[in-house]
């Protein structure tokens, strides 16, 4: 395989690595890293270890978030002047929730070849595994950091008909499920991957109630990093969901009336069912005493 011409110039070799298991590698991206002029790694010294392991000699640079508009305009005339560059993130596939982007795009937008070579992802292996389904869906790379950004992320794809998936840190998983409990319904199926392929991988598929008890009880279960995928709304036709809105409307009746004509009232304004919301309204009130 000839990866470099001299003659014309070069190729944007994008190449996903493990995402744990070493053995995930593919034989193509053995053989690319090893053919290209140059490797663009996210982290040199992480990538150096990966190398190592597969007897791989290059020459490495580093292209990360915060260098990379710079870098990027520096690889892009070494591709110009006909040399072949690899791109490496620290784990799986390069530009999902990993620097890379602007690189590519450069280097489309000066109509140079740009060449994926496929490997692993912690979103689509998460995927693979789920049994949700995967027809439509959307990724949302990482969630907002703070609660009330969360929570406003939820309300807005409560309803969405699609599977949605996003990553998630150890130091994060409980915080984010627990936003996600006060805005979509309990019982909404989930998916939990956690660790995908390596030693403690585990895949749970349960509704979120269950696996907010499941992540709060088990301090192995907010170990390790995390893909969480959500079923869509449609999925389930009898879901009926109680937004941050219906909430804010029954506090509001609830400072007036009683619990009976709070929730009759607000059975009246949004047509969601009374059963619900009367638990919305105990829960409201339980707030109130405590
Ligand atoms: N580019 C990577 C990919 O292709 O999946 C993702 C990089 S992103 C910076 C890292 C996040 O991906 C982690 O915080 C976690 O949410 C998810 N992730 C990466 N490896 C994982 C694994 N082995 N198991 C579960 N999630 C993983």
């Amino acid at each position: 395989m000839t990866v470099s011409n001299v003659n014309c110039y070069g190729k944007l070799y994008v190449v996903a690595t493990p995402i744990g298991n070493l053995a995930d590698m593919t034989f193509r991206a053995v053989d690319v890293l090893k053919k290209v002029d140059l490797i663009a790694a996210e982290d040199t010294r992480h990538v150096k270890m990966l190398l190592q392991h597969y007897g791989i000699i290059n020459k490495l640079v580093s292209l990360h978030q915060y260098n990379e508009d710079k870098a990027s305009s520096v690889l892009l005339e070494k591709l110009r002047a006909g040399q072949s560059i690899a791109l490496v993130s620290d784990a799986g596939t390069p530009l999902l929730s990993d620097p890379g982007m602007p690189l590519v795009k450069m280097v489309k937008d000066a109509d140079l070849d740009v060449v994926p070579i496929p490997g692993a992802c912690a979103l689509v292996a998460a995927l693979s595994a789920a049994g949700l389904p995967v027809t439509q869906f959307s990724f949302e790379g990482f969630l907002p950091r703070t609660s009330s950004a969360r929570k406003a992320f939820f309300s807005e794809r409560v309803m969405a008909p699609k599977t949605w998936i996003f990553y998630e840190s150890c130091h994060r998983i409980l915080a984010s499920l627990q936003d996600m409990a006060e805005v979509l319904p309990l019982d909404r199926q989930i998916v939990i991957a956690r660790e995908l392929t390596k030693l403690h991988e585990t895949i749970v598929k349960t509704s979120l109630g269950s696996a907010l008890e499941l992540v709060g009880q088990n301090d192995n279960m907010r170990k390790g990093e995390f893909v969480v995928i959500v079923d869509g709304a449609v999925a389930n036709k009898n879901d009926e969901v109680i937004t941050p809105e219906h909430k804010k409307l029954l506090q509001v009746l609830l400072k007036e009336c009683s619990i009976k004509t709070a929730v009759a009232m607000a059975v009246e304004i949004t047509g969601v069912r009374k059963k619900l919301l009367y638990q919305v309204a105990l829960k409201i009130n339980k707030e109130k005493e405590t």
